[in-house]
């Protein structure tokens, strides 16, 4: 039996030399595809930032990863605010599309990129330069949350968390809206409330549960900020979805905690029969939007707490 423990003497790069591309002894499961590994069919695939344990890769995806490392531009913008998949149901929660703008930040590792080349792989989606962070990778639009769920377990399984883990960088979540003109036109009466119940906390409330505080591109809201601003932690601007602009990936189970809770927030927005302006009726329209504002924080005390 080959032994992967680290030598006393040897630091966890030279670990890393020794056991790279080393074949596996026992039956393995490839990080990327899940094939099973029989004896001797995979390789070791060392990452110091990850943890001293080898991980294991098919042939066929170490072909993948060499030539896909040294592709990470696509001219093909890929952007959740389109057209969405299918016709969701007003109010469906499960049903609503999703999609994810996950930040990351360059590192000079072998790790690094064996990790961009998991989450383009096993996300469909390719990196971009969005001119604030290193890289960003818009997934594609997600019909409920599982394929999100199942690809941040396994980074978080893999220790590959550790470049989404940044002060720097955010995991934007966008959840497929039926009437942004309307949300827009209220966007202060129903975000305000929101953002209040997120800020009477303190700062370690909040990082617990959204992975960081309010900051530039996901700044706090009043009543005078314009609705369209890019920079506000909810984000109207694009045409199809709403954007949440606050979170941070810390674990996986803390981020999807939001990803569930701004699917129903959106969700709720969208089952609404907004009343139609008359000219003469604000007042009823405001009392609606406000009563909706308040259902926004109820949803919000349900997955973060009082
Ligand atoms: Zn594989």
């Amino acid at each position: 039996m080959r032994n992967y423990a680290r030598l006393a003497t040897e630091s966890i790069r030279e670990w890393a030399d020794r056991v790279n591309g080393k074949p596996n002894e026992n039956k393995a499961h490839c990080i990327f595809c899940g094939a099973t590994l029989d004896a001797n069919t995979g390789y070791a695939l060392c990452l110091p930032e990850t943890g001293t344990m080898p991980r294991y890769i098919c042939r066929q995806d170490r072909n993948n990863l060499d030539s896909l490392k040294w592709y990470h531009w696509n001219a093909e913008h890929r952007d959740a605010d389109d057209a969405p998949l299918g016709t969701p149901k007003k109010g469906d929660i499960e049903s609503t599309t999703i999609g994810l703008e996950i930040e990351e930040v360059h590192y000079d590792s072998p790790s690094f990129w064996t990790f961009r080349v998991l989450v383009e792989r096993c996300f469909n989606v390719t990196a971009e330069d969005d001119g604030t962070v290193d890289a960003e990778f818009p997934t594609d639009k997600m019909s409920g949350a599982n394929k999100a769920s199942k690809m941040l377990k396994k980074l978080q399984k893999y220790g590959f968390l550790v470049f989404l883990d940044n002060d720097h960088v955010g995991a934007h979540i966008h959840v497929y809206c039926v009437n942004v003109p309307i949300i827009r036109n209220w966007y202060n009466t129903l975000f305000v409330p929101l953002c209040e119940y997120i800020s009477k906390h303190d700062n370690e409330w909040i990082i617990e549960r959204f992975g960081r505080t309010f900051g530039s591109y996901r700044n706090p809201i009043n009543e005078h900020t314009d609705a369209v601003s890019h920079s506000n932690f909810v984000n109207t601007q694009h045409e199809h979805t709403l954007e949440f602009r606050l979170p941070r990936i810390h674990t996986a189970e803390q981020y999807l905690n939001v990803v569930y809770f701004w699917r129903e927030a959106v969700a709720t927005l969208n089952a609404i029969e907004w009343i139609a302006n008359n000219g003469n009726n604000r007042a009823e329209r405001k009392a609606q939007a406000v009563k909706a504002s308040e259902t926004l924080v109820n949803i919000a005390r349900k997955y973060f707490g009082d």
